[in-house]
């Protein structure tokens, strides 16, 4: 009898805790926010192979800033469009994916403030004849769904006269090129560097960065605007802790 008088007391007593506790509005206090993100994008999020777990610059940032502001989320690695599809229709609460902020998104998604900034380049297999855009001529492209380095490649195909071939995710696109099905691609940067070098792919890169814009955590527009303030705030905080210089250089930057 008095055992289970002492364990209600305990558990009143942590329920009081809990909500003591938490930074979040009270509306959202046991609010376990759903993020998407990409599946093989490193070094923003990709397997680990040892531990089993996604890891990469955006899990680290995202996981630093969700203990900073004190929010539950779990992430789901479901690949860059289906990201972008998960939030649209309310499936997910945010992303991040090495997400670019431009224009023509800010009319579908809100973005937190930037936290990294890159473009996109052309990339072909090593030792290729392919030296600049106008090589293209006759050939055929591969496109990632859904991405700047598509939106890119159909903005010149027309003019150069190529051909392009749409794949779900990066690892696929370039294997694409390595194989010859496809002569070259537009990927991000620091995404196609780390690649080439980390998993000694058979792929260059030719010319400048195009295009370089900030990368941001996003959310359906109008949707969980408090999300975005806290990541915006958050992201100051480790900023300002040096935090997030910390995760960068773990990655090499
Ligand atoms: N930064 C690029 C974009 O936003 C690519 C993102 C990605 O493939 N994960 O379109």
């Amino acid at each position: 009898m008095k055992k289970i008088l002492l364990l209600a007391l305990a558990a009143v007593m942590c329920a009081g805790l809990a909500s003591c506790g938490s930074k979040t509005e009270v509306e959202n206090t046991d609010k376990t926010y759903v993020i998407y993100s990409d599946n093989a994008f490193a070094p923003f999020e990709y397997l680990d192979a040892a531990s089993g777990e996604y890891v990469g610059v955006d899990m680290d940032i995202l996981a630093a800033v969700a203990e900073d502001q004190g929010f539950k989320y779990e992430v789901k690695n479901e690949g860059f469009d289906a990201s972008m599809g998960a939030v649209q229709s309310g499936q997910a609460d945010g992303m991040i994916a090495g997400m670019t902020i431009n224009d023509e998104r800010k009319l579908i998604f809100d973005f937190s403030d930037g936290y990294f900034e890159d473009g996109q380049i052309m990339v072909v297999k090593k030792g290729s004849d392919i030296k600049a855009e106008a090589d293209l001529a006759g050939k055929s492209v591969a496109t990632k769904i859904g991405t700047m380095g598509t939106d890119y490649a159909m903005s010149i195909c027309d003019t150069i006269g190529f051909d392009t071939v749409n794949y779900e995710d990066s690892p696929t696109m370039y294997t694409a090129i390595e194989n010859g099905t496809n002569v070259a691609c537009f990927e991000d940067r620091s995404v196609v560097e780390w690649a080439i070098k980390e998993e000694n792919l058979d792929l260059e890169t030719v010319g400048e960065v195009i295009n370089p814009k900030e990368y941001g955590f996003a959310v359906k527009k109008g949707e969980n605007p408090e999300l975005i303030e806290m990541f915006n705030a958050g992201l100051k905080n480790i900023r300002e802790s040096g935090k997030y210089d910390e995760i960068l250089a773990k990655y090499g930057y």
